[in-house]
């Protein structure tokens, strides 16, 4: 109890708490312009309407959390009337408001709940099926595809009919849905434009854009699964998140600040496999103690720091052995293009980022593979 006694004036856990995750959609989007929009080409769309305090002044009818969660970030919202009705159902979270929201510059928070309430139903990922359906929002209007290539379906940007339409198409792989339920890669690359699909080695990417905060870049870029903020939310660092125990300090948020990115990937490895929620505000020499009074181990900081530096090089040698290609690391093109706003017209330098992270963990940069002293180091010589 008193390793968590302070946490509850934390501002991050209380603006989740108050707000949910969509709570900082206010920030995102207009402070750091980190939250996408326009399927990654708009830099001055309004969110306000969309966001956690909007939605708590209108269709917010409760909230609810994980099992004893003292933050409880989930939302209930209620909509009884209406062609968006969802009754009382889970209201939208961050990463639904910007793949149904500001994706496809939609602002009516109760269209955006609707199109959530179905994804949810069908079991559809957000991040990727709400990005998969935004790329044909940008295909449409780029001309690359036409009504006829998405069954009839016209998508234009602000609307959320067609989303819905291709929800569930996507669900019943019906038509274009058969494709489309294959990722925004399978799809553009189906009409001969795969390098418009914002995803990272398979996955689309959550709405954290790395024009706002640079280290989201190295994030999407060397995760074991593709672009993951779960692996690395080097956003939350970049904003001030700061820990001792990890010798991490972001100091501007548009800096090469890859070194802090593999500090907060090993730190991730280890706060995922312990079940310690990213929202929950916890310092690595907690999680250390927290770890010692469970167990009845002996567990330093140290170690805490050195397992998660274990996981995180296994899950890359299992990669490798699964044919992994650091190649493949990089950003797709539309997150290389500067935008006017929050971003300063920033763009991160991936490349720069790479040798910096590549050289800070001792892997090779040439063939993405950890090096032998730092494999023995961490006791992995037997699965290399
Ligand atoms: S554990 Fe995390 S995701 Fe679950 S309610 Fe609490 S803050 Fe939200």
């Amino acid at each position: 109890a008193e390793l968590t006694a302070d946490k509850t004036e934390d501002a991050t856990f209380r603006m989740y708490s108050e707000l949910g995750t969509a709570g900082y959609v206010d920030m995102a989007s207009m402070m750091y312009g980190s939250l996408p929009a326009g399927y990654y080409g708009v830099s001055d769309f309004d969110s306000y309407n969309l966001s956690g305090t909007t939605v708590k002044e209108t269709i917010l009818v409760g909230k609810t959390a994980c099992f004893r969660c003292p933050i409880g970030c989930g939302r209930v919202v209620q909509i009884d009337q209406g062609k968006y009705a969802t009754g009382r159902f889970a209201g939208p979270e961050l990463e639904v408001t910007g793949t149904m929201g500001t994706l496809i510059l939609n602002n009516d928070a109760e269209a955006l709940s609707f199109a959530n309430k179905q994804l949810d139903l069908f079991g559809i990922d957000t991040i990727s099926g709400g990005n998969t359906i935004a790329l044909a929002y940008y295909l449409i209007s780029e001309e690359k595809i036409t009504k006829k290539d998405l069954d009839g379906i016209n998508p234009k940007w602000g609307e959320v009919d067609s989303a819905v339409k291709l929800i569930e198409k996507i669900a019943h792989r019906e038509g274009i849905g058969n494709l489309m339920a294959e990722g925004s890669f399978a799809f553009a690359e189906k009409f001969g434009v795969g390098e418009l699909a914002v995803q990272v080695n398979g996955l689309e990417t959550p709405m954290h854009d790395p024009r706002g905060f640079s280290g989201m870049a190295i994030a999407y870029a060397t995760s074991p699964r593709g672009a993951c903020h779960m692996s690395c939310d080097m956003y939350n660092w970049q904003m001030g998140v700061t820990d001792e125990g990890l010798d991490v300090e972001s100091v501007d948020r548009f800096d090469n600040e890859a070194v802090i990115a593999a500090k907060v990937q090993d730190f991730r490895c280890v706060t995922n496999s312990a079940l310690t929620c990213h929202f929950y505000p916890i310092k690595a020499d907690e999680l250390a103690e927290m770890m010692r009074l469970v167990t009845g181990w002996d567990f330093t900081l140290e170690e805490l720091v050195k397992a998660g530096e274990r996981i995180f090089t296994l899950q890359r040698l299992i990669n490798l052995k699964l044919g992994y290609d650091n190649k493949n690391e990089g950003l797709p093109e539309l997150l290389l293009k500067p935008l006017d706003g929050p971003t300063e017209r920033h763009v991160p330098d991936i490349e720069a980022q790479l040798d910096t992270w590549y050289k800070y963990r001792k892997w090779s940069r040439k063939t993405g593979k950890p090096s032998k002293s730092k494999i023995a180091a961490l006791g992995l010589s037997d699965l290399s």
